[in-house]
């Protein structure tokens, strides 16, 4: 008899969970809170147009998810193209794509740049990763940059993605993201390669779906689970209405959201899930009838604009994806018990435009054809000195319930392919986890019923 198995959670995490136990001979039941699986990655609607309510591309190390895509018959659908970058520094706009964008940018002299190469060098080419989770950001780049560029470059662009705590991350952090970005650099190409699949995460999600429930994978979306509670060798999973029991539930939520979720979890467990600080993000996303300049990413280096970054997806996929409109993401990372989560979307939508219209004073209000504010408020893990140390682990003392999310990646920036990475890893852990694959013979599929 196959054991059944409730994956809580139908974004990447989930769904990698779900392919892979269902591979195994599992029967897989996928619980999510939204009314479609994929989480972050989830698609949405703007002017017509059909794409990811938060940016992606895929880099070309990004190993799982190529995988991912070779499995489920879309390998031929991902493109890469290379793209430019821009920063906005002192009030300019300044191209920063190649040695020669680098060798004439204004604001650094040419001590500082030496020093800038080689600590981008050291980031991505030394190893002893761990070394620098015990490290502060700021100490690490200032003994590589300098103290100029750590207050013109780094600081403002640390403080746009991690708030006024920026000081507290570890230099493995800053090191994970350079690292990440250098690997779009392809061998013996200069430029930077990024991919994006034709028609964006939707046409993952939906093939990734159809794979799933081919392999017998059923889904049960649009309901919130409210508890996971582990009585008599089975486990409840508890929505608003009715409850699922099975074998045993992976849980891939947010480690504080699992907390809250598995009250029967001891102090120590508790303590070790909710220890984290966690960022949200509200992304502002506008269809744009002018060309914001042929850049896919423009980093702010200005903690006085409301956004962290600009990111153009049509200079990536082209504009002929978007009815030729470019489609731009402006989006901010907030802690999870933010305010500025809770913003009405005109007045996100106002203030993104009057910033915009600082880096492009051409642009009117007449030139937006549509926007749309997207948010989450549990994207990542704040990367304080030490947080690795510290992980809660997969098994818990619930030993039919696991807790396995993207607050495990390890010297890695969030992305969908390190997440694959992380599950995988956990779901080898597992293998041998007597408590966690010794279940009764007598059970199967998961059942449904009222409460
Ligand atoms: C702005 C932005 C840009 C990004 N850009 C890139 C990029 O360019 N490239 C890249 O590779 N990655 C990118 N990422 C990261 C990528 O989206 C994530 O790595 C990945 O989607 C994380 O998947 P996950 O399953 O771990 O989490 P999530 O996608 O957050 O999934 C969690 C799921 O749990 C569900 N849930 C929560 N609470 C409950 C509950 N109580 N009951 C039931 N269900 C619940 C949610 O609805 C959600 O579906 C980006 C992310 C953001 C926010």
């Amino acid at each position: 008899m196959s054991i059944s198995t409730i994956v809580v959670g139908g974004g990447i995490a989930g769904l990698t969970a779900a392919l892979r136990l269902a591979e195994r001979g599992d029967v897989v039941t996928v619980v999510d809170a939204e009314p479609s699986i994929g989480g972050l990655t989830r698609p949405w609607e703007i002017g017509g147009i059909t794409w990811d309510r938060f940016y992606h591309v895929i880099l070309p190390n990004d190993y799982h998810t190529i995988e991912l895509l070779e499995k489920i018959g879309l390998r031929d659908r991902l493109v890469y193209r290379p793209v430019k970058t821009n920063l906005y520094a002192e009030g300019h706009l300044h191209p920063f794509s190649s040695l020669l964008d680098f060798l004439t940018f204004p604001e650094l002299g040419p001590i500082d740049k030496i020093r800038l190469l080689a600590n981008v060098a050291h980031a991505r080419y030394s190893g002893n990763d761990e070394a620098y989770e015990w490290e502060g950001v700021l100490e690490y780049l200032t003994r590589w940059s300098g103290t100029n560029t750590v207050e013109r470059i780094w600081r403002p662009l640390l403080r746009a993605k991690l708030g006024d705590h920026h000081a507290t991350a570890s230099a493995a952090f800053i090191r994970a993201t350079i690292k990440r970005l250098q690997g779009a650099r392809r061998s013996g190409v200069r430029s930077e390669h990024y991919g994006f699949v034709h028609g964006g995460y939707a046409i993952v999600l939906a093939a990734l779906e159809a794979h799933l429930r081919k392999l017998g994978v059923e889904f049960v979306l649009g309901h919130r689970v409210r508890s996971v509670v582990l009585e008599d060798d089975r486990v409840t999973v508890i929505l608003g209405g009715t409850e699922f029991a099975g074998d045993r539930a992976m849980l891939t939520l947010p480690s504080p959201i699992c907390a809250a979720l598995c009250p029967q979890l001891k102090a120590n467990e508790q303590r070790l899930l909710t220890q984290d600080r966690y960022f949200g993000v509200v992304c502002t996303s506008l269809l744009v009838n002018r060309r914001l300049g042929d850049a896919y990413v423009t980093n702010v280096a200005d903690n006085n604009f409301p956004f962290t970054g600009m990111i153009n997806m049509s200079a990536l996929a082209g504009r002929e994806q978007f009815n030729g409109y470019d489609l731009i993401y402006l989006p901010k990372y907030v802690p999870a018990e933010s305010q500025g989560l809770h913003q009405s979307d005109d007045i996100l939508v106002a203030r993104a435009i009057t910033a915009l219209q600082r880096i492009f004073p051409w642009l009117g209000r007449s030139d937006i054809i549509a926007a749309r504010v997207a948010r989450a408020s549990h994207v990542f893990a704040f990367p304080r000195i030490g947080r690795i140390a510290s992980l809660p682990p997969v098994r818990t003392s619930l030993r039919r319930i696991a807790i396995v999310n993207n607050g495990r990646l390890r010297y890695a920036t969030l992305n969908v392919s390190d997440t694959i990475g992380v599950v995988e890893a956990a779901l080898a852990e597992l293998t041998h986890d007597a408590g966690w694959n010794n279940v009764r013979e007598i059970n199967g599929r998961a059942l449904a019923r009222s409460r």
